[in-house]
């Protein structure tokens, strides 16, 4: 009997489990799939948690719930991976052998990593929607913002779901507008990239309509610290706000730094055709929505990755590599 092991209950590691489970002989392969937080979260529904539509409460779910019968779910934290010896040691001190590794550990914000981004004003009048807890807290101080400069906010690239501040700069021009304060309250849509999105078609058509909801596009600021109100650039740039909704620095889980697989930002540098951990090519990581289901194939068609398979579709579009 040969193992897959997915670490990590997320959207990415469930959807692998159903679709594996649906399709692998059963006789041949076990599934288990772990993850260190009993709850799953909807994470899209961050974006209406701070403007009351939905609750923290609305988001979560038991994430056992989404794993199909005949996959082995644990409630567990993977501590280290010893990949030349295919097992993962656990933070409870037990250890998992596998013949396939699945690493679906997703991705996170890092305030920290921002000199001043936590000591001045975290969850005071510094806000994410990249965590339930984040999105919540700025549920709690919108409605009693009075006015003033609001600030949209990317610390760097990449990060999760790009599109997710732009959309939180839109929802904020709405509930103004809605609340009939608009005029009272500017806001600044904050990037270092060079223009409001990573791709060009993309960037002009929403650099128009942010113009067009009157949201001012600071570009190409490279956030140095943060001052009490107040953003500072590498080149000395300023922009002051009165609540500012960022987004921090994303990275891995440290599981990767602990087991010698990550990059700086505890990614694990993979083929970007196949995303085998250029490590060991029984180690898949990095699955986004659409490449995990190239995976999924590979798995299936050989038990094993085939390179050749994977360049064949990637040439057919089918592979989109994401970071998460
Ligand atoms: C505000 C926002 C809006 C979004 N909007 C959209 C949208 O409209 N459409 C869309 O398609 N996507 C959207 N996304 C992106 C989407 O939510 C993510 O791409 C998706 O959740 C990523 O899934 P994942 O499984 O990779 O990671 P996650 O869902 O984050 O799951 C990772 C799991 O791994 C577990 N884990 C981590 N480390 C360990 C460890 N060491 N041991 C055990 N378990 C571990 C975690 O507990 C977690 O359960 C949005 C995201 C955000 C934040």
């Amino acid at each position: 009997m040969k193992k897959i092991l997915i670490i990590g209950a997320g959207t990415a590691g469930t959807m692998m489990a159903v679709h594996l489970s649906r399709k692998l002989n059963r006789k041949e392969w076990s599934i288990t799939i772990l993850d260190k937080d009993e709850n799953h979260y909807y994470q899209p529904g961050y974006l209406f948690i701070p403007f009351g539509i939905y609750t923290k409460q609305d988001v979560i779910r038991k994430g056992a719930k989404y794993i199909p019968a005949g996959v082995e779910y644990l409630l567990a934290q993977a501590d280290q991976i010893i990949a030349e010896q295919n097992r993962v040691k656990l933070k409870d001190g037990r250890e998992i052998a596998y013949d396939i590794l699945i690493i679906a550990t997703g991705t996170n914000i890092h305030p920290e990593e921002t000199q001043g981004m936590v000591e001045n004003g975290w969850r005071e009048n510094i806000f994410d929607i990249y965590t339930a807890d984040g999105a919540d807290a700025l549920s709690k101080k919108l409605p009693g913002f009075k006015g003033g400069k609001i600030a949209i906010h990317v610390v760097e690239m990449p990060i999760k779901c790009p599109v997710a501040p732009l959309e939180i700069a839109f929802m904020i021009d709405w509930f103004f507008t809605n609340k009939g304060m608009r005029k009272d309250v500017a806001i600044d849509f904050v990037t270092p990239m060079a223009g409001a999105f990573s791709k060009p078609a993309t960037a002009k058509v929403m650099g128009h309509l942010l113009k067009e909801r009157g949201i001012n596009l600071v570009t190409d600021f490279g956030t140095e610290r943060v001052e009490y109100g107040k953003l500072v650039s590498y080149d000395k740039g300023t922009v002051d706000y009165d609540l500012l909704i960022t987004t921090p620095t994303n990275m891995g889980d440290a599981l990767m730094a602990r087991s010698g697989l990550g990059d700086d930002l505890n990614y694990v540098p993979t083929d970007k055709h196949t995303l085998q951990a250029k490590a060991k090519d029984n180690i898949f990581a990095h699955l986004g929505k659409m490449s995990m289901k190239f995976v999924y194939w590979n798995i299936l068609l050989k038990g094993i990755p085939v390179p050749g398979i994977a360049s064949k579709m990637g040439r057919m579009g089918k592979i989109i590599p994401q970071t998460a």
